[in-house]
Order: C-alpha cells, then structure tokens, then sequence
C-alpha cells in the first residue's frame, strides 16, 4: 500500500504521512456523543469531517476498522471531573430514567447521521456495556502505581507520567504548571489533574447507575471509557484516534496516560481533531440552551446535506462560523450545482483517461490533509472540462462516495426552484396540459404552451424521464 496520505497529527503538531501500523489496515476510533440531550451542528460538524475521513481512507484503499463510544454515563458537566452528572442532568429535564434518556438520544443522533450521509461506525459500543473492563483496567492501574484511591474514589496518579501534557508544547506545558495554584481543587487529589476513574459514594444522591466494584458501588469516570473500548475492538495498537479540539486536554491527554500506562507502550499514533464550530457568541455548545439541531435546520427549509456542504467548504482546522447567510449561500451554490450535474445527459461512453486524470486529481486533493474545499473545486472544474456527459457523472458518483453530497440523487427542493408556489403549480398544470394536447395530436397546442412559459421565463426540456422545466 502506497502511503500517500498526508494529515495534520495534533501529537507531533506537524502535517504527516500516514504509516499504519498493519499494512493496508486503520484502526480509528472516535469519541461519540454524550447522549443527554440532541447534538447540536457543532459536534456534528465533528462528525462529518471524520467521516469524510473515513471515507477518504476507503476511496483510497485501506481497509478500515472504525470504532465509536456513546457516552451514556460518568460525563460530569465539567470535562475535569466537576459539576453535574450530563446524564443525570437529563433525565430530570425530561422527567425520565437515564437509560430512556440515552436511548432516545442515542437513536436521534444516527437519525441525524443519516440525514447528514455520515456512515455508521463499524461498532457502536455504549460505556454501560463495558463496566468490566473499566474495572479490570483501573485494577492494573491500581496494581502498576498509577492510581490511588482517596475519599472513596479511585484517582489516576498523573505526577508517575514524565510527560502528561502530550499534546503541549513546552511554553505551553510551562503555563499550564504555572496556573496550578489558582484553580479550585478536589481535596482527594494529590495533584491538580488527577482524575477520576471510578467514583464510588457517589456525590449526586440520586445517581441512577451504579455497579459493584472492589472498591465499593459507583460508576466510572468518562475518561477510561474510552481508553478500554477502543482496546476492546481494536487491540493495544491505534492508528488513529478522533474527536473535536475540546477534546485534547483533559480527555484525550487522560486517555493517552491511561491507555500507555496500562500497556506500558504507545497507544496511538496519529491524533486528528476538528476545530470548533462557532456561532456570534463563541463556540456552538449544549450549556448554552438554545443550540441549533439538524431539525430545527429542516424546519427553517435546508435539506441537512446543506449543512454537509457548509462543512466541507471548509479546512477542518479552521473554526467555522455559522451563520444563516453563510448557509443560504451555500444552499443556492449547492441547489445551482445539483441541477448543473442532474442536466447533465444519460448516454454516451465514460472516457477512461478523462476519468483517471480528474480522480487522482480529487484524491490528491483529499490526500492533502482533507482539502475538502479543494475537492469539491474539482466536481467545479470538471463539469467545465472537455469530457463526455457519461465521464462526468462517473467521477460525479464517484466522488460521492466520499462527499456525500447525494449530488446525482437530491430532489431539489420547490423552493430552490425560484420560482413561487403558484407560479410552480401553474406550470405543471400547463405541462400536463401539454401531454394532453400531445395525445391528442394537437401539436399547435403543445407548441403554443411552450411559447407561453418560454415568454414567462420558463424552458421546457423533453427527456426520458418526462417534462422538466428550468428558469430561463
Ligand atoms: P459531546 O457529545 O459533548 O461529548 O461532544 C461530541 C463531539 O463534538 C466531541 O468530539 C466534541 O469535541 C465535539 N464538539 C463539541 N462542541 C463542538 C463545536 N462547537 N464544534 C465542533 N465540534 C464540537
Ligand atoms: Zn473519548
């Protein structure tokens, strides 16, 4: 397998050639929804991007293997283990069991995968489900040293680490010791990012879910999910880990310190993060009540491929600031697109050199740490090229596989037509007017109801698939 990949790996903060660790094979592993409430454009714009790269992987070659968690307990409100428990938080919203809570969110964030065309990872596995081997592995830890228990809780040692703060450079490593003093602390913790892996006495009484340990009934912290479910279906050994840029510190720096210490090698080569979606006030987040869904985006009238669009015009290292004009751009770019792509004709050959030129040229394009923006240049470029129609939906299809765009397959909406409701109803009613007067071989009929829309600015096309019609 040629390696020709090339990404953006947060670990060494450099841009570099993916070597996987099995020849041809990927083991990824992304962080899933905590499923307390919808997910919010935000995370999915997380999402979306790590599954263009998954998909950019497949189209490329490698055989994938993607893993994915749902968190449905031990998510304190804080990613250091403070505030409320997320779970318990929504189930006394709604009036409901926790386990109603994470089942219905749980279905509601693949609902909105589906709308999004983002693929359902290869194993979906939720934390409740692994409670064994989280104990299993803070047991070890406990065994090896690297773990405590204090107050009732068992915590991780992260003074035994040479290097806890992975994912920092050292002036960032400097100040990050240097704000120590300043924040509220855990009294059980012996330093300051300790961290939790099981609580037991819980601090929230009503704490719904809670399972026999040896060091007394609790739960899990969030942090250790992650590092044993990814184990548990992809072995000691990662190629690549995701997850959106809150996530690096305190999680994945947990994860890293957990997962290494346990094994007592590296975990995990390549670390690829998703920089934040933002609205006005800052970045997009659930805390601030009203956040924007993938419902509430088809209500107001976008088709969620849309937002998929909004995403992948651009770099996934960029934050990206959302707004309804940026989308309204972005839907009349991709409804004007669909139709340019949809008009193009059925017959005719696919060009096989035409064909191989515009593939590499996507893939490399892929292959340059996900320019995705730059990828969707080359479905631009090449309904503009010298090329049969049949060459051109080819690669379109092709292409597809990886954007996702349903651009052969999307029924643009009434409302991308330009035209208003009655305007619309008028014209299929002389359309059909039309085929009647056909039938009945009045064809200076026909003829006259097609001068009558051409002069109301309207075309009418004969194809296979019956009367279409456009703006002039
Ligand atoms: P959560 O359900 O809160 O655990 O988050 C799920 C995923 O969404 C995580 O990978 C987060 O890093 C990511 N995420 C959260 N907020 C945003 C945001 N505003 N923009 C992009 N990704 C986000
Ligand atoms: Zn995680």
């Amino acid at each position: 397998m040629e390696n020709r990949f090339k990404f953006y790996n947060t670990l060494s903060r450099s841009v570099e050639t993916l070597i996987p660790n099995e020849d041809g094979k990927i083991a990824m592993y992304t962080c899933g929804p905590t499923v307390y409430h919808f997910a919010h454009i935000g995370n999915l714009r997380s999402y979306i991007m790590e599954d263009v790269l998954e998909k950019t992987l497949r189209y490329i070659g490698y055989d994938v293997k993607r893993v994915m968690n749902i968190t449905d307990v031990g998510h304190l409100s804080s990613d250091a283990d403070t505030g409320e428990d997320k779970m318990l938080k929504g189930a006394k919203r709604e009036h409901k069991t926790v386990m109603e809570i994470a089942q219905f969110y749980t279905e509601q964030f693949f609902e909105d995968c589906k709308k999004l065309n983002i693929k359902k990872p290869d194993v979906v596995e939720p934390a409740t489900n692994c409670i064994d081997d989280f104990i299993h592995m803070i047991e070890v830890l406990l065994e090896k040293g690297y773990a405590y228990q204090a107050g009732g809780n068992v915590y991780f040692d992260t003074s035994k680490l040479d290097d806890y703060y992975v994912f920092s450079s050292q002036s960032e490593k400097e100040l990050l010791v240097g704000v120590r003093d300043d924040v509220e602390e855990d009294a059980n913790k012996k330093n300051k990012n300790d961290f939790v892996l099981w609580f037991t006495k819980s601090k929230f009484e009503d704490q719904a879910l809670k399972w026999e340990s040896p060091w007394g009934t609790g739960y899990p912290g969030w942090h250790i999910e992650c590092s044993c479910i990814s184990m548990k279906h992809l072995g000691e050994h990662m190629d690549i880990h995701c997850g959106g840029v809150d996530n690096i510190f305190p999680h994945h720096t947990n994860e890293i310190a957990q997962s290494e210490s346990y094994t007592g090698h590296k975990w995990c080569n390549y670390w690829f993060h998703v920089q934040y979606l933002n609205d006005k006030s800052g970045k997009m987040s659930k805390s601030k009540g009203d956040f924007l869904t993938v419902s509430l985006l088809e209500e107001k009238g976008y088709d969620p491929v849309v937002y998929r669009m909004f995403c992948l015009q651009s770099h996934y290292r960029k934050p990206l600031e959302f707004s309804y004009e940026a989308l309204d751009n972005i839907k009349s770019a991709y409804v004007k697109l669909v139709k340019r792509i949809q008009d193009l004709k059925e017959d005719g050959s696919v060009e096989q050199e035409k064909f191989q030129e515009y593939k590499e040229r996507f893939e490399k394009e892929l292959c340059n740490d996900l320019n995705t923006s730059m990828a969707i240049t080359v479905v631009y470029d090449l309904l503009k090229a010298e090329m049969s129609d049949a060459t051109k939906r080819a690669l379109i299809e092709d292409f597809d596989k990886v954007l996702s765009l349903n651009l052969l397959t999307a029924v643009v909406e009434d409302a991308n037509t330009g035209v208003d409701a009655e305007m619309e109803a008028y014209i299929l009613a002389m359309i059909e007017e039309r085929k009647a007067a056909k039938k009945e071989k009045n064809f200076a009929r026909a003829d006259e109801i097609r001068d009558i829309l051409l002069g109301k600015g309207i075309i009418l096309e004969d194809t296979r698939e019956g009367v279409k019609w456009k703006k002039a």
